[in-house]
């Protein structure tokens, strides 16, 4: 091995490359491990799957943190290669050298130990309504998030360093107007349509729908979205999710059920937009820090479009509600096609975010959001935290949950330590409106292309200005580019006024 010193700008990119692409493989075994885990592992694999994956997570620190990618990465800031593709390989493999770096090994230690427990402890404490019991856990996960925060560094708010691990160079300046904005839309409409003397009637909704039809249906749904099964499957999981190895081998999951089936609908398309994001990678990218979609909130923003952009959109079910009818055998007896519509877009102010509508879900992100930041800042102590909650639950909802775990115990992220993660969900909602907006300054009116069952236009747009780029630019270049605007909030809530306005025949 040659002297660090002697490495010029080409053979320091060509070792990179080489690290980079090692650690890509590593990674995808570890995504192929944990989608077999939540698939077809039997449960007594578990213990020895842990441990391979425990194994894989160490080699590919070592190999991360290893002093020759510091050296490459200093000798490329003085000689950067000059192409787009190299600078963005080289800026990606930096911001993940460097973000391992700078967190102490004792850290990382403390906070896997701290959030293993916390897992048992918040399933326990969420199942008994009990919150005091979580507390010293959740205490301790602020304290090293907080610590977490110095380590990687940070301009203003603490809680930008944590931020930005999700989305990058997302920051609280960002955020703060754009909830703002949100709050001003979005409460008052929850409002008008709480006041509204139309309440769709979803009792059909419990009626059984076969399982089998379902998967039937959702297949063609998907397949009609353009998802290429040469390059991709759909198993069975208790959670909804996506994952996979690469552009030509994308994972979803979906789950169907009896009781409610309009959800496993939504999620299976769902799952298939983030898995057309992954699956419309430029093919070249495969394998390197290049591919896969380039945040969190775009990665979302794809998701929402079809979940909510295009599946709750009258015209889509102009097309698709007499197939869904030929698949629900007598769970659609008697319904009509406007009653189904307007079950499909129910607003009803809710404690779960999950199960929470279009209007209404924003507001469960925002509080999410308002909390994990006040946590972060030393602002508020974790012990006020039901209180926080459901005061901002009665302000924005009208409602207040009868107990914590309809409340601040409901979502898994905390227990995990991930702060900073729930403003994707938003941003995903914010950047569907905008991408919806470009798309239909190219391709005319979208409405008329989902009456007549056309979405391959659409996925075909998507890639070519979206999904093929990968990571090549980062987040806020990509909004501009497709958008020609910044991230912002007005396409969305004026969607959800118009659209709601017609749903709920508002003044
Ligand atoms: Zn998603």
């Amino acid at each position: 091995m040659p002297e660090f010193s002697s490495y010029d700008g080409a053979e320091a990119l060509s070792q990179l490359k080489t690290r980079t692409r090692q650690l890509e493989d590593l990674y995808a075994a570890m995504g192929l491990l944990s989608w077999d885990l939540e698939t077809t592992m039997p449960p007594k694999g578990s213990e020895q799957r842990a441990q391979q994956m425990a194994t894989l997570s160490e080699l590919s620190h070592e190999r991360l943190i290893d002093p020759c990618v510091g050296k490459w990465l200093d000798q490329l800031k003085t000689t950067p290669p000059e192409s787009l593709e190299e600078q963005a390989w080289v800026r990606e493999a930096t911001d993940a050298y460097e973000k391992a770096v700078k967190l102490p090994a004792s850290l990382v230690r403390a906070f896997s130990e701290t959030t293993s427990q916390a897992h048992l402890v918040w399933v326990e404490a969420r199942k008994t309504n009990n919150f005091s019991l979580f507390e010293p856990l959740l205490t301790k996960i602020v304290y090293l998030n907080q610590q977490k925060a110095d380590a990687l560094g940070y301009e203003g708010s603490p809680y930008n360093a944590l931020l930005d691990l999700y989305e990058p160079k997302l920051t609280t300046q960002v955020l703060d107007p754009l909830f703002a904005s949100l709050k001003n839309q979005l409460v008052p409409l929850v409002e008008a349509i709480k006041n509204s003397s139309l309440k769709p009637q979803a009792d059909f909704l419990s009626r059984p729908f076969p399982k089998a039809s379902q998967q039937a249906f959702v297949k063609d749904v998907i397949t009609a979205m353009g998802f290429d099964w040469q390059a991709g499957r759909m198993d069975e999981a208790p959670h909804p999710f996506c994952s996979g190895t690469g552009v030509g081998d994308v994972r979803l999951t979906n789950r169907y059920l009896q009781e409610d089936w309009l959800s496993s609908l939504f999620s299976g398309m769902h799952e298939a937009g983030h898995g057309l994001y992954e699956q419309g990678c430029n093919p070249e990218f495969g394998g390197t820090p290049l591919a896969g979609g380039v945040s969190l909130g775009v990665h979302e923003s794809q998701s929402r479009f079809w979940e909510n952009l295009v599946g709750r959109r009258e015209a889509f079910w102009q097309f698709w509600f007499p197939k869904l009818k030929q698949h629900a055998g007598s769970a659609l007896d008697g319904v009509d096609e406007s009653t189904f519509y307007a079950v499909v877009n129910r607003v009803e102010p809710s404690f779960i975010r999950v199960e929470a509508d279009e209007v209404t879900y924003n507001l469960h992100v925002m509080l999410r959001y308002e909390i994990e930041k006040a946590l972060i800042e030393g602002q508020i102590k974790v012990s006020e935290v039901p209180e926080a909650w459901n005061a901002k639950m009665q302000s924005y909802l009208g409602i207040i949950p009868p107990s914590n775990t309809l409340g601040c115990l409901q979502d898994i992220h905390w227990a995990h330590g991930s702060f900073g993660y729930f403003p994707t969900y938003t941003l995903g909602n914010l950047i569907s409106a905008q991408v919806w907006h470009a798309a239909e300054a190219y391709l005319g009116p979208l409405e008329t292309l989902l009456a007549q069952g056309n979405l391959l236009p659409i996925r075909q747009w998507l890639q070519k200005n979206i999904h093929q780029y990968g990571k090549l630019y980062t987040p806020n270049q990509l909004i501009q580019k497709v958008c020609g605007e910044p991230l912002n909030a007005k396409p969305f809530t004026d969607y959800l006024w118009k659209k709601y306005s017609s749903v709920y025949q508002l003044n």
